[in-house]
């Protein structure tokens, strides 16, 4: 087994274990480091057209990923030749955003490259650690839910699972975030302004689809109504396609990314009348449907160019799944078995809209009767439901749908006049029960509802932690269960251990191999279970925090460079990192980090463990409460950070821009993992799976799948805090005051009121007086001044705790061992088996 003695951290290494993690597949072929190295000069030279002197970081960086590209592409070849001879069923997974960071170390660990690429490069003088810095993160979504379908894409083909990624190809990911005096400013994120190695450009595949316009009534011979849909729009999609390499096995799949192209008809009109110029200019309207991702996470404001992305995208995948199932007609592929082939699982309602756009197709294309089309369409579709805040439940307005989709509109209201017959059936004469369940909100101006379409038009619906999945039946669709038992199941969502382990944390990664005595758990996180036995052993513990300990040293290199702030390894480091949003609860964080500084203030001998509270969040631009939350973070940070009365025993450092590429450093080096939305708000979560795995404790609410970790690292394990959804609805029903709990607690008085003065920002009036006002007057939806006291006295817990080292070591050990559940990979199975029977095809 080949031994590198490098560390792949760029920030001041500080090697304490120094073999990497190695998989050795069985039948790959691994090309050897000669060859690697022959394969990056030679793109060097004919891609790239540098010599070994001129070339830049850059370019050896190009170079290096064409090199592991080659080996990718043949396997990619391989692959989709086996489904294609066996006819396989496939699972095609629709997201309108993946999160996937980088792909290069990736690529590298997953196809077993890593330590010929790094012996490779050391021949030429080049540090692998310094190249993988020159690619720019893909970041083409939010958050959490964008992330998850990444980690699956990793997952479907490490199990090897036939499977075809969609999307859109932005122009502009997620905006890059910088901080201006505390303020978060947005840049656009020109990611692959200079192109990226990792995608191959498919023209062949280009298809062209058809938006707004009118439909025309007309009915055929034999008097059936056939609407003809005219005077349409052309959009062409043109697709990218990103490999997608399991981990330990020669299945590669894709990701399939659409950009749009405006089409020479949608130029004609413009051409005619207004000549060259005003033509092309007419181009660009067609070119910006792929232009942007939308920054909003979790929140949906009913423009019309995110109808058009959603559409776009789901009408060219679409015509891309039948395109390639019956180009098998050869073996035997007609419409009678396409929902034997196809699986399609949409990544919440953003590509809803394929309901109505299959069965158009069918009705209208392929002349199907309506019963017929409808029972392929419920059995192609599943869907996966991410959150029940009301604001992010997806609506649009009937006006512009119609406008935009008017043939769909049209199948929309059929779809819902035969749903109010099964409605009625079951419930005779209740009124309230047809008006809840139509996808049609007749309440003020008219809109679609896209959940409701959703769980109308899949086979299966299901939420993504147990607790998220039962307040789903129970509270949004208790009457759609009712109509469809057993439509309803969970499937807990996971990560994937490949990125958020193996490559991620090589010093711990080596260190379970060598423990365990098998790299088998990359692929079986189960096996993790393994070091359960030598948590109290003492050798283990120290070699463990000793891990920690360097990971800590690396991140405080990262927040010198990007905060310039000092701080010390040996701090208990405090971790929330995440969007930022009220209900997330950054500003409960901020208010103990407040109660901390006032008791040190008031008491400089206070012994508290010395803690450095990391920060890493984007708000939405139009976001004006989440915005205020990080200047207050930043500003009151600056203050503690400056204070010398407190002798350093507190830190503020809120890293800036946080991105996949960002959680990968922070992520290894956490001691505690703050997850504290208030009950029943927060779906599922995976950042509290990824920080459980590196061995952080979480301090959190029963809330999402932080129930479930709890479950499997057990009570002592975990701290737990604050109200549970009873005690959340409890309150509501009773009442809930904020000033009750502020009025009644002295310190807490006193840190609000601090919090809303103007200490921190001498000079501004009401610098934080948006938080200020959420917590008092706007009511305190999240109930932040409710779970104080409790957050506080656990976080007593967590001081205590940590300074007894071995217990707190163990704690750690075992987090890491019992959290292999959270493997996506555990997650996917289950989605094979229970929605999509989709069997997996050694290649
Ligand atoms: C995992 C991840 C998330 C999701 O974090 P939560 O804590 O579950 O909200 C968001 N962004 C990035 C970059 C991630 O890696």
């Amino acid at each position: 087994m080949p031994v590198s003695t490098k560390s792949k951290k760029s920030a001041a290494p500080t090697d304490v274990v120094s073999a990497t993690p190695f998989v050795s597949t069985t039948e790959a072929v691994v090309p050897g480091s000669a060859k690697l190295k022959q394969a990056i000069l030679r793109h060097l030279t004919y891609t790239l057209a540098r010599d070994v002197h001129t070339a830049t970081p850059r370019d050896w960086w190009i170079a290096t990923a064409m090199a592991v590209r080659e080996s990718i592409l043949a396997r990619l070849i391989a692959t989709q030749g086996v489904h294609n001879d066996q006819n396989v069923r496939r699972l095609y997974y629709l997201s309108l955003e993946y999160l996937m960071g980088r792909l290069t170390e990736n690529n590298v660990y997953n196809t077993d490259h890593f330590d010929d690429v790094v012996t490779a490069l050391k021949e030429l003088g080049i540090e692998f650690n310094e190249i993988r810095e020159q690619e720019v993160d893909m970041g083409l979504g939010n958050g959490g839910l964008g992330r998850l379908a990444a980690c699956f894409l990793d997952s479907l083909a490490t199990l090897d699972y036939p499977a075809i990624g969609y999307g859109i190809h932005y122009e502009f990911g997620l905006f890059k975030q910088e901080f201006v005096n505390g303020h978060q400013v947005e840049h656009p994120d020109s990611w692959m302004i200079f192109g990226t190695p990792w995608e191959v450009l498919r023209p062949e595949y280009a298809v062209t689809i058809q938006i707004y316009g009118q439909v025309e009534n007309v009915f055929d011979d034999l008097g059936n109504y056939r609407p003809r849909w005219v005077n349409t729009k052309s959009v062409m999609g043109v697709p990218y396609d990103i490999p997608i390499a399991g981990y330990g096995t020669k299945t590669v799949n894709l990701l399939r990314l659409w950009a749009s192209r405006s089409t020479e008809e949608f130029d004609l009109a413009a051409f005619n009348s207004g000549g060259y110029v005003d033509a092309v200019r007419e181009k660009v309207v067609g070119e910006t449907i792929s232009k942007v991702l939308y920054p909003n996470d979790k929140t949906e404001n009913g423009k019309e160019l995110r109808l058009v992305q959603q559409y776009f995208f789901v009408a060219c995948s679409l015509r891309d799944i039948i395109r390639r199932h019956f180009r098998n007609d050869d073996k035997g592929n007609t419409w009678d078995n396409f929902s034997d082939k196809v699986a399609v699982q949409l990544n919440d309602t953003h590509p809803a809209v394929a309901v109505p756009e299959l069965m158009r197709i069918l009705l209208d294309e392929e002349n199907f009767q309506w019963d017929k089309a409808w029972a392929i369409v419920t059995r192609v579709f599943g869907y996966t439901n991410h959150t029940l805040l009301p604001e992010a439940l997806e609506k649009w307005s009937v006006p512009l749908f119609g406008r935009v989709l008017p043939r769909h509109l049209q199948i929309i209201f059929e779809i819902n006049k035969q749903l109010m017959v099964v409605v009625a059936a079951k419930w005779p004469g209740d009124v309230d029960k047809m008006r809840i369940c139509s996808i049609i909100d007749e309440g003020g101006a008219k809109a679609v509802r896209m959940a409701n379409l959703s769980v109308v038009g899949s086979h299966a619906v299901n939420g993504v932690a147990a607790l998220h999945t039962e307040l789903l039946k129970k509270d949004l669709f208790p009457e759609f269960d009712a109509l469809y038992p057993g439509k309803f199941q969970n499937k807990t969502n996971g990560i994937t251990p490949r990125r958020w382990l193996l490559d991620c944390n090589p010093r711990l990664s080596a260190l379970i191999t060598k423990t365990l005595g098998h790299t088998k758990w990359a692929k079986d996180l189960d096996e993790l279970r393994g070091l359960e036995k030598v948590a109290g052993d003492a050798a283990f513990q120290k070699e463990f925090m000793a891990i920690k300990r360097a990971n800590k040293v690396d991140l405080a290199a990262v927040i010198k460079a990007e905060c310039g702030i000092d701080v010390s390894p040996d701090a208990l480091f405090d971790v929330q990192i995440k969007r930022l949003h009220e209900y997330k609860r950054q500003h409960l964080n901020l208010l103990h980090i407040l109660a901390l500084y006032r008791r040190l203030l008031q008491n400089p001998a206070l012994d508290i463990v010395p803690r450095v509270f990391v920060f890493a969040a984007k708000a939405a631009p139009g976001y004006d409460l989440a915005k205020n939350i990080i200047r207050a973070i930043n500003m009151i940070g600056a203050k503690i950070n400056n204070d010398a009365r407190i002798g350093g025993k507190l830190k503020v450092a809120f890293l800036p821009n946080y991105r996949v590429s960002l959680a990968e450093r922070i992520i290894p080096a956490a001691d505690l993992s703050e997850q504290i939305s208030t009950a029943g708000k927060e779906a599922s979560g995976t950042g509290n799976m990824k920080l459980a795995l590196n061995g952080a404790l979480t301090i959190g609410t029963l809330d999402g799948a932080n129930v479930e970790i709890g479950e499997e690292v057990g009570d002592e394990n975990i701290f737990i805090f604050g109200m549970t959804v009873e005690q959340v609805e409890a309150l509501n029903a009773k009442g809930y005051n904020p000033w009750d709990f502020y009025n009644a607690d002295e310190e807490l008085k006193a840190i609000v009121d601090w919090l809303g003065s103007n200490f921190f920002t001498p000079g501004e009036n009401q610098p934080f007086g948006h938080v200020h006002h959420s917590l008092l007057g706007g009511g305190d939806p999240y109930m932040v001044l409710a779970d104080f006291r409790s957050y506080s006295d656990a976080h007593a817990k967590v001081d205590a705790m940590y300074r007894h080292t071995a217990q707190w070591a163990k704690s750690a050990i075992l987090n890491t061992a019992r959290v292999g559940k959270f493997s996506s990979d555990r997650t996917i199975r289950e989605y094979a088996e229970k929605i999509w029977s989709l069997p997996s095809v050694k290649v």
